[in-house]
């Protein structure tokens, strides 16, 4: 079965006639990144930097060793502050 002939909407269509033309599949501008150009690529970006959450393991950016050892050295600070 020829490509144009496959059962796939007319969107999927569309987006890989644009990326065999080497174009952006969100608006037919020049590739710049990943099948999409310039603008559209930042937006990509940004939304998978959104959409990406960590479960667990993390406090924003800090991992949970640099949190202990911010808290550590924070305590031991204390500690050492009280007993001078
Ligand atoms: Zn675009």
């Amino acid at each position: 079965m020829p490509d144009s002939e496959a059962p796939i909407s007319r969107q999927a269509r569309w987006q890989r006639k644009h990326k065999a033309l080497g174009l952006c599949i969100q608006c037919s501008r020049k590739v710049f990144r990943s099948w999409r150009c310039r603008k559209h690529y930042e937006l990509y970006a940004v939304k998978q930097r959104l959409r990406y959450v960590p479960k667990r393991g993390r406090y924003g950016d800090v991992t949970d060793k640099e949190l202990r050892a911010e808290l550590k050295r924070l305590t031991s600070a204390a500690k050492r502050k009280s007993r001078a």
